[in-house]
């Protein structure tokens, strides 16, 4: 991609109200446009991100067996009060009337709605077990939306639900879900600390919340140094310094963010909904349930908050919007630069070619802004059919042979 072609240009300001580093930085580097608090628009760099990660939690899901479907987001009340979470969720979902005085909701999950699908199509013990997601929007009227993607008011939610036959498949599935989550959030560049939180309302069981560790979290973990105890503060009264339940070592308190957050839901919906299968007796029993959300959105903010400097953004290999940033900082050499950016492309490299007639000093912080984890500089020092290449996260630099250049991505991205 050219970069005087590319829409969305770098600005030195982000919108006067963000806060965040990833609103900031995604803003001013031209990933995103905010609309309106905890709504925003993905620009061509920041959908390719966004895409990234969908792609990486989509191969994760469908490898424990996911069957992807696409929910709609406008919901009626009807099937939300079978429930009774039409009441119970009136401050967080978007709640309207539609034509003739309907009462209308935006999803903030969609529990209700895969539960209505699968009653429709799951009799008998043949049909189970069956995992269902999606990757869609979510809709939820949070209160405090000032944190960039971290917390959006419509924001990327990968939900996964899972149907079996009984609670111990239910386990088996849910062991192998948590090391799917693992992972996929190692694939993002994140460690995501496996955390056990309040189970929701309908299990006396936890759930398990990945949490990354960041000082702008807003959630707060107790973590045991050995690695045997992690609970969210919202259960946990244990303070720093206090001993673990486990081993006696003294916790820490950490502040944190929640990438992902599974459940196991055992009968609740199947209850309330009537979802049965009949056993292989022709007995009528309950479909047991679990449910795993991530957010794609909220894990594009989470990766800018642990990776970045004073520059700009870090990207790790696997979400970056571009394999490489290549720098032509001396005009005399634009034909030259050219033919490089036209090989590197048909040899597969994803590459953004910065060819605009700036500075040197510009392309360079722009180059650190957007935060590609390699540039390929040719200026007036490089040397014939070479190049200077220089990582972002500064591990390493030095100098290539043109015909080199393509092996050396290839290297890269490998890791
Ligand atoms: P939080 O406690 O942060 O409000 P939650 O526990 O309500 O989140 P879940 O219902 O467990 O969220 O949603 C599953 C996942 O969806 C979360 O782990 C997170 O990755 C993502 N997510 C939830 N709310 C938001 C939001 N407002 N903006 C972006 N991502 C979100
Ligand atoms: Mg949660």
């Amino acid at each position: 991609m050219r970069q005087s072609q590319l829409f969305g240009k770098t600005v030195r300001e982000a919108p006067k109200d963000e806060i965040s580093q990833n609103a900031i930085l995604l803003s001013r580097a031209g990933y995103i446009d905010k609309l309106m608090a905890g709504v925003y628009s993905y620009l061509p760099l920041g959908l390719k991100v966004l895409s990234k990660i969908k792609n990486i939690v989509r191969s994760e899901m469908d490898a424990i067996g996911g069957q992807e479907i696409l929910m709609p987001a406008l919901h009626p009340r009807e099937v939300w009060d079978e429930t009774k979470r039409w009441e119970s969720l009136k401050e967080i979902m978007f709640q309207f009337k539609g034509r003739g005085g309907k009462d209308l909701g935006l999803g903030a999950t969609h529990e209700e709605i895969v539960v209505d699908i699968a009653r429709k199509r799951i009799s008998s013990y043949r049909d189970l077990p069956v995992y269902l997601y999606q990757i869609q929007d979510k809709f939820r009227n949070e209160p405090r939306a000032k944190s960039g993607l971290l917390r959006g008011r419509e924001f990327s939610m990968k939900d996964l639900y899972s149907f079996n036959q009984n609670q111990h498949d239910l386990e088996v599935f849910y062991s192998q879900a948590t090391q799917a989550y693992g992972k996929i959030f190692a694939r993002c560049g994140l460690q995501a600390i496996v955390t056990e939180a309040s189970g929701g309302a309908f299990t006396s069981d936890y759930s398990h919340e990945f949490q990354v560790a960041t000082p702008y979290g807003e959630d707060e973990i107790v973590v045991c140094p050995a690695g045997d105890f992690v609970q969210n503060t919202e259960i946990c009264q244990l303070k720093t310094g206090d001993r673990c339940p486990h081993c006696g070592q003294a916790v820490k308190l950490v502040q944190s963010i929640e990438v992902g957050n599974i459940f196991k839901l055992g009968a609740k919906y199947s209850q309330d909904m009537g979802l049965t299968f009949a056993d292989e007796n022709g007995k009528k029993q309950e479909v047991i349930m679990g449910c795993y959300g991530i957010g794609p959105s909220r894990v594009m903010g989470a990766v800018v908050e642990v990776y970045h400097d004073d520059k700009g953004i870090i990207w790790p290999a696997s979400l970056a919007p571009y394999q490489a940033h290549l720098l032509l900082l001396d005009q005399q050499k634009s034909a030259l630069t050219d033919q490089v950016y036209q090989e590197l492309t048909q040899a597969g490299c994803e590459v953004l070619y910065d060819d605009r007639q700036e500075s040197a000093g510009i392309k360079l912080n722009d180059a650190d802004l957007i935060g590609l984890p390699v540039k390929l500089i040719i200026g007036a020092k490089t040397g014939e059919h070479e190049l200077e290449y220089q990582l972002r996260d500064n591990s390493d630099q030095g100098k290539l042979k043109f015909d080199r250049v393509a092996d050396f991505l290839n290297q890269l991205y490998k890791k």
